[in-house]
């Protein structure tokens, strides 16, 4: 199989415009010390199936908090939910919220990254991605002028967060579906931890969340599933990381010409982010970090992207562009395997 590996500096990634595909990522369970057994469970929670695979004494009893745990989580931030924190907030028609710690957390790292991505990534998209009907699944194209009246309420800069107190503009609403699952990841691995466990994997639907390595003591195997087809396009090597990926196949429906409308939208036009890009996998310390990075680096495109990763650091990225080929940032090339024949560029930092 041939494969070709190339490096770039600080060049443009001569990517033009278009969009699509997709991709997942899964654990590989291959290669497992026999001799320690794993309790296994998975459970529907923040619209996802969630597996744990936890080792140690207390596994089960650990795995049960865990989900106990995320469970609270989806009480606080889900959109649909009447009783949830988020929905208390787009209820409250100017008014001030006060928050958990949890929520606060979220929304106060959404905002931070909105900043970093000059607005790519903005938690006040709500009213749109309601539009589109991506809450609720009932799907539509909306019409342009809908798009541009929706969009004078949409402002990150807009939501006041004092302490645990938020205050949207009436109109506003939120939605932390660009990071709640990463916050939540970041919290089952702390709860795992309380119980003793040092050695887990957390799969929230595309976001991965490593304790410790395997119980042999070697690191996890993370594949990156093609955006392609059913197989996997590469493995990550990890241990204490989380593997954050935003693809447009996670949430998507067609028109009758069979063209493609996801669920990640650019600020800018109310539209599905159209760019070039079909997954965006970040790595990195923070689940709710990397979940914020991934939407926001999605919406960005490549070049922006590589910009981000140059100038603020603390993570590391996988990208897969529609026209088959992965860029990945050089901290995360050593602990890659390519599994296609996919070219793969490594982005470099400038001297
Ligand atoms: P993720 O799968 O983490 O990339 O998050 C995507 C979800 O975040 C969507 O289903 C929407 O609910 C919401 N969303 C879509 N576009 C944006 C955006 N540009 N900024 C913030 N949230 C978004
Ligand atoms: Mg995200």
């Amino acid at each position: 199989m041939k494969r070709k590996i190339r490096k770039i500096r600080g060049a443009s990634l001569g990517l033009s415009g278009l969009l699509l595909p997709l991709l997942m990522l899964t654990a590989c369970e291959n290669g497992l010390d026999s001799t320690a057994s794993a309790y296994q469970t998975g459970f529907i929670s923040m619209d996802t199936y969630i597996s744990l695979t936890v080792y140690g004494g207390n596994r089960e009893e650990a795995a049960k908090e865990c989900q106990k745990e995320i469970k609270r989580l989806e009480g606080l931030f889900s959109v649909t939910d009447p009783d949830s924190e988020v929905t208390k907030i787009n209820e409250a028609r100017g008014k001030t919220v006060t928050v958990s710690e949890d929520t606060k957390a979220v929304i106060a790292r959404a905002l931070t990254t909105g900043e970093e991505s000059g607005g790519a990534l903005d938690i006040t998209l709500r009213p749109v991605v309601a539009e589109w009907g991506f809450t609720t699944g009932e799907y539509k194209i909306p019409d342009s002028d809908v798009l541009e009246r929706l969009l004078e309420k949409v402002d990150y800069r807009s939501v006041s967060l004092e302490g645990n107190s938020v205050t949207l503009p009436d109109g506003f609403q939120i939605d932390l579906g660009s990071a709640a699952k990463g916050y939540a990841g970041d919290r089952a691995v702390e709860t795992l931890k309380a119980c003793g466990v040092t050695s887990a994997l957390v799969n929230l639907g595309g976001n991965v969340q490593t304790l410790g390595g395997k119980p042999d003591g070697s690191d996890w195997s993370v594949a990156v599933r093609s955006p392609f087809d059913e197989s996997n396009l590469c493995v990550l090597k990890v241990r204490d990381k989380a593997l954050v990926t935003s693809g447009n196949y996670e949430r998507y429906f067609e028109d009758e010409n069979g063209k493609r409308y996801h669920h990640i939208i650019d600020p800018a036009d109310g539209y599905p982010a159209d760019n070039g890009i079909s997954s965006v996998t970040v790595i990195g310390e923070s689940g709710l970090e990397c979940d914020a990075l991934s939407t926001a680096l999605f919406v960005m495109g490549a070049d922006r992207a590589a910009e981000l990763w140059r100038e603020r650091g603390g993570f590391e990225m996988l990208l897969v562009t529609d026209d088959k080929r992965i860029f990945i940032t050089e901290g995360a090339f050593g602990s890659f395997s390519n599994l296609s024949d996919m070219e793969v560029t490594v982005i470099e930092r400038r001297n």
